[in-house]
């Protein structure tokens, strides 16, 4: 790689901005590409731009920077890299297991320091790793190598601390503490800044303090190391050991702590003390090694500039549960200089190591353990060491392990912690209530197949409690939603009645109209608090086309995946009998009509960004349910869970308080419900199943008033 100007020195790095060459020579840049054009309007701008600026010198830029030097590119380019520390100082171990011979040993074998091909786990026996060695790197080792390089390759060195970056379209401008440079393109690897802003994110510090020392008395096998010996106390953390031998009389002892607390130093000096003295005696301290590395799930996006490539942790390059990231970053510099390599101007800012969901959740629900229950690490760790060797346990941190490994894996590991972890993982994506309906359907499901006699009793109850509990009560609650001054309940219920009333006596005179203006209206009214829930800001037309087109796809979807059981409800409905002459007609149309209003569905998610997972997951496993259970499973796990979320909050009534206040309406609307049941019985008594129309007609006429109340508060509160 060759630079148009003249590198002289590669350390001088006394003063805090130094460019190690002259600027006089400077002046030969060549800019005849004429970029810049807009920004350059004196020398010394021209001086302080650049083809490509990294930022940051730490292990991340120096794996590309010897990637990019090995593989010829970017020659002829102008580099400068850019770092607030001199890189003098040995701050870091870098250790990965790799295999023997492959590419990223061949490439680094000049750095490394120590290879052992024996690995122990606590006070297990060493297990041969020699196929695939545990290598480490000192990183000064690792720096002088890439300011050896880059001195060669006449790549100024500049040592200052970039404060903020500003696109000036297409060039970037970095503003230091020193200066202002310009670049093309930027390898960013300042250190992210890790912001909880998702409830679900954790965020540990894997953080340790370690002695490098001498022993006086005692001699360690040099090519085995401890990767974690957890004699230690935990102190209500996950805490442990690990010790790398230098030689039969040196070695890097470091007390690792994983927890939301980072390690105080004075109380890890007592602990790695105590450790060494007790392990191997009297000892001398050559040099101390402290550090934290996050373990988050956090994620920080990619650039949204072309122009800007994230690097190491701010390229997420760091695993979370493990805190390893060199061995990504290795890969990730090879990424990258293979599409330098194809084409020098694409968008190297979209560049990511793919990381399969499962790990990516394996990692989730061992942070979530580890934050909430840490002292749950160390069985978790030594059951896992103690049923799986040492290469199975690098295969699935390499993530290469395939699903069947894993369910060995994680079938000798302690299942509760992550049963409850997996838990709280999914109750990011659904409420409680949500996973209770899951449960629920599920549970029903498994009887259905294997105690068929107890599943529609299971599902009978389950429907009760859930209307009492839920279902009836989301709809008890309306005298409190549109309350004003001149509110009178006396007057309230009185209209409330009546509009029951004449909508029932409608139902005996015209069904068939009656269920139309009943379809036509529940599917609004379910499609509102569906909207309502995913949060989204449209126009106040298109929320009621969508609200309508939302609860039309989930009442088709409903009704159409048990056609003959829908048609068998309406037909015992008097004076519908005449639908059953329509079965064929209806049978042709199933699917197509499924399709449609799943389509309508999809499309609706895909038109506002937003999807409801759950609501797509309950009406699948409705599928499989009767017609009863699979809208209950909707009316009640869903549609009222959600209204009633929304109503308690807006009102800001907490749930147990509106619980109360909705007793007497709910009721009174069994008290209806019985009644109706009893007097149809007593005119002519029957099986339950018969029962379902007047449960149909009854759940209509007492939606309709609170459909139009629920309609006026969402409009109050939605646009308001
Ligand atoms: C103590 C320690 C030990 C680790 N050991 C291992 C290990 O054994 N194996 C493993 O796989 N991983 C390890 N890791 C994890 C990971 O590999 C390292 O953190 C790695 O250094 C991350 O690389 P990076 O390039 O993202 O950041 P860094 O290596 O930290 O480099 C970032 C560079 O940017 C510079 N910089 C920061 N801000 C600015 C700014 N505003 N302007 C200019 N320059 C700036 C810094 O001075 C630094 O030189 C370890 C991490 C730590 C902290």
């Amino acid at each position: 790689m060759k630079a148009r100007f003249s590198y002289k020195s590669r350390f001088l790095l006394s003063k805090p901005f130094i460019f190690s060459f002259p600027m006089s020579s400077l002046d030969i840049v060549d800019f005849s590409n004429n970029y810049f054009s807009a920004t350059m309007h004196n020398t010394t701008a021209k001086n302080n731009c650049f083809d490509y600026v990294f930022i940051g010198l730490g292990a991340s830029n120096c794996l590309i920077l010897l990637s990019i030097i090995k593989n010829n590119i970017m020659v002829d380019k102008k580099i400068a890299i850019i770092d607030s520390n001199n890189k003098k100082d040995n701050d870091k171990t870098y250790c990965f297991w790799i295999d023997n011979g492959a590419d990223m040993h061949q490439d680094l074998k000049h750095l490394i320091s120590y290879t052992y091909e024996f690995a122990k786990i606590d006070n297990g026996i060493a297990q041969n790793i020699s196929t695939q060695p545990y290598y480490c790197i000192k990183s000064i080792d690792l720096y002088n190598a890439v300011l050896q390089q880059i001195a060669q390759n006449n790549i100024p060195f500049i040592i200052s601390t970039v404060d903020q970056i500003e696109e000036i379209a297409p060039h970037y401008k970095l503003i230091t503490n020193t200066d202002t440079f310009f670049a093309n393109q930027i390898f960013d690897s300042r250190p992210p800044s890790l912001n909880l802003t998702k409830k679900s994110d954790i965020f540990l510090h894997q953080s340790f303090y370690g002695l490098h020392i001498k022993l006086i008395n005692n001699k360690l096998p040099v090519d085995v190391f401890n990767m974690m010996n957890f004699d230690v106390e935990q102190n209500e953390y996950t805490q442990f050991v690990y010790t790398l031998p230098y030689a039969e009389n040196e070695a890097l002892v470091e007390f690792t702590r994983f927890g939301v607390d980072k390690m105080d130093i004075n109380y890890g000096k007592k602990i790695l003390h105590q450790y060494i003295q007790q392990n191997y005696g009297n000892y001398e301290v050559i040099a101390e090694e402290i550090g934290c590395i996050p373990m988050t799930t956090i994620h920080t996006e990619k650039s949204p500039f072309k122009g800007i490539i994230h690097t190491g942790a701010r390229a997420n390059l760091i695993k979370p549960s493990t805190g390893y990231g060199f061995k990504n970053m290795y890969n990730f510099a090879e990424r990258i200089t293979h599409s330098l390599k194809k084409n020098p101007t694409n968008t190297l800012h979209q560049l990511h190591l793919n990381s399969k969901f499962r790990f990516k959740l394996y990692d989730h629900l061992l942070l979530i353990i580890l934050f909430k229950w840490p002292y749950w690490g160390k069985t978790i760790f030594q059951s896992l060491f103690k049923n799986q060797s040492v290469k199975t346990v690098f295969l699935f941190l390499d993530e290469k392990t395939n699903l069947l490994d894993e369910i060995k894996i994680f079938a000798k590991l302690p299942i509760l912690p992550f049963i409850k972890a997996l838990v709280i993982y999914m109750s990011q994506f659904i409420s409680k209530n949500q996973l209770i309906t899951v449960l629920l359907c599920s549970f029903y499901l498994m009887l259905q197949s294997f105690i068929p006699q107890f599943a529609t009793l299971f599902g009978n109850s389950t429907m009760i409690i859930g209307m009492l509990l839920i279902g009836l009560p989301h709809g008890a609650v309306d005298h409190l939603l549109m309350k004003n001054p001149s509110f009178k309940l006396i007057d309230f219920l009185i209209k409330y009645v009546l509009i029951m009333c004449v909508y029932f006596v409608l139902w005996q005179i015209l069904p068939g109209l009656s269920l139309f203006i009943f379809i036509i209206y529940a599917a609004f009214h379910f499609g509102e608090s569906e909207l309502e829930e995913m949060n989204t800001v449209i126009a106040p037309y298109i929320h009621l086309i969508a609200s309508f087109l939302i609860g039309i796809a989930i009442l088709l979807f409903i009704i159409f995946t048990h056609l003959n059981e829908s048609i068998g409800v309406i037909t015992n409905i008097n004076g519908l009998y005449f639908v059953k002459n329509y079965t064929l007609f209806l049978n042709a149309y199933q699917l197509p009509i499924i399709i449609v209003a799943a389509s309508i569905y999809l499309l609706l998610f895909v038109y506002l960004k937003k999807i409801n997972s759950f609501l797509l997951i309950i009406l699948l496993i409705g599928i499989k349910m009767p017609l009863l259970f699979s809208f209950g499973a909707y009316f009640i796990g869903q549609h009222s869970a959600v209204a009633w979320k929304h109503i308690s909050s807006k009102l800001n009534i907490q749930h147990w308080a509106l619980f109360k206040k909705a007793m007497p309406f709910t009721i009174g609307a069994v008290l209806v419900f019985m009644f109706i049941v009893y007097s149809a019985n007593y005119l002519q008594p029957a099986p339950l199943e018969q029962f379902y129309p007047h449960f149909f007609i009854f759940l209509a006429c007492i939606s309709l008033p609170h459909i139009i109340l629920m309609h006026s508060f969402y409009k109050k509160y939605h646009y308001n």
